[in-house]
């Protein structure tokens, strides 16, 4: 069976086609700047270890648009579409064959992410049209952490506001924390209800997992990605009376606030730079707020690996994905460092070895494995679209 893939952010869509029974990219791509002056499609095509590249620079005035080109360049057959859709709210535990029904309760939840639900919405419908009688499937970033408890989804709130507004811990990035745990527990031999594992993606945004026999039990992100860990660019967890304070004395309006708190504050705000590559460079040359920066970050990290291991109570394994957990060595050395009362040590050396393949990186005395493990969270979807299809059938 092949499953395209599509993720429709606010200007942009991709897209990857897998063919399930081999488990490899047939084609993929991503068109950028949609509703701008100019849009850019890049779009490859994969066949017997080729990779056939087109990229066209054009305006794109919208995402129907966007789609009718990526439908122009796919050669291949699609038989099933897979969905990437942010928030699912409570109303959704699991990957879901999408229908009327479904539709009207992802818009519902459009206000708990305004800035992403709707584009996976024009994404569904546009899907639907482009490919009439084709089944479609929406895998949610929150369906992975709905079986977080209530003691640790709810905030010290009036209980009137989760009953009224729905306030309460979600968490984001599900799809890769299942992904990376299940392949963790492949690898290691075992099955997801056998192991505890504490998973770290941590990327431009970054969120940390307790997961307990293959279900999760606490997320660092909450309500909304802004907190949990210090991002890129966003803030993490803070004091809540700092908005109240932060308005009063600077003037700024909600809307600028919020425009600091998820553009301009994490490791940007700190060094100015939100690229930990970046950042390694301008501290190697004696940056000082460069170097706090990768501190602040590793140390908050630290800080979650410690809550989680004592929320789980017994740890088998540490899982570190996304763009800095699988590549940057200098931020796990430092989030492990001192952590032998845990069972944690890394091996110095094979932390610093480079590798696209999933490996291992504790020492030897180390009673917790420590795991790199490259993510796919395209690949998950199309896997969660297919057991829905089979299951449906
Ligand atoms: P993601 O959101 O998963 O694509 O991750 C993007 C982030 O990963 C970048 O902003 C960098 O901070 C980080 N990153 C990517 N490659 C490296 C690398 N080779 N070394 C350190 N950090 C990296």
């Amino acid at each position: 069976m092949n499953v395209l893939v599509i993720n429709t952010g606010s200007s942009s869509l991709k897209y990857q086609l897998f063919d399930m029974d081999s488990q490899t990219v047939l084609a993929g791509g991503v068109v950028e700047r949609i509703g701008e002056t100019q849009g850019v499609l890049t779009h490859k095509k994969f066949s017997r270890g080729k990779e056939d590249k087109t990229k066209k620079t054009q305006p794109i005035q919208n995402h129907q648009e966007a789609m009718l080109l990526m439908a122009g360049l796919i050669t291949q057959k699609i038989d099933a579409i897979g969905h990437r859709v942010v928030q699912g709210g409570e109303d959704f535990k699991a990957a879901t064959r999408i229908n009327g029904e479904v539709k009207k309760a992802i818009q519902a939840n459009n206000p708990l992410a305004p800035l992403h639900n709707p584009p996976n919405l024009i994404g569904i419908q546009l899907a639907e049209d482009l490919f009439p009688g084709k089944p479609q499937v929406a895998v949610f970033d929150t369906n992975f952490h709905q079986t977080i408890p209530e003691k640790a989804f709810l905030y010290a709130l009036p209980y009137e506001y989760y009953t009224d507004y729905k306030i309460r811990r979600y968490g984001f990035h599900g799809t890769s924390h299942k992904y990376v745990a299940n392949k963790t527990c492949e690898l290691m031999g075992k099955k997801s209800t056998e192991v505890n594992l504490i998973t770290l993606h941590l990327g431009n945004g970054c969120s940390i997992c307790a997961i307990k026999k293959g279900k999760c039990q606490d997320t660092s992100m909450g309500m909304t990605p802004l907190a949990g860990v210090m991002m890129g660019t966003r803030t993490g967890d803070l004091d809540p009376a700092i908005f109240g304070y932060l308005m009063d004395n600077t003037g700024m309006t909600q809307k600028e606030l919020d425009e600091v708190l998820n553009k301009k504050s994490g490791l940007k705000g700190i060094c100015g730079l939100n690229d930990l590559r970046d950042i390694h460079e301008k501290s190697a040359k004696g940056d000082r707020l460069a170097g706090l920066a990768v501190e602040m970050f590793a140390y908050q990290i630290k800080k979650y690996i410690g809550a989680y291991a004592a929320v789980l109570g017994h740890v088998d394994g540490l899982v570190f994905t996304a763009g800095v957990g699988e590549n940057d060595g200098v931020v796990r050395a430092k989030a492990l460092a001192d952590m032998s009362v845990f069972g944690i040590e890394i091996d110095p050396v094979k932390n610093k070895a480079r590798s696209q393949e999933p490996h291992t990186i504790h020492g030897t005395n180390s009673q917790i494995q420590v795991w790199v493990v490259p993510t796919n969270e395209e690949l998950q979807i199309a896997t969660e679209t297919c057991q829905v299809l089979e299951n449906s059938n």
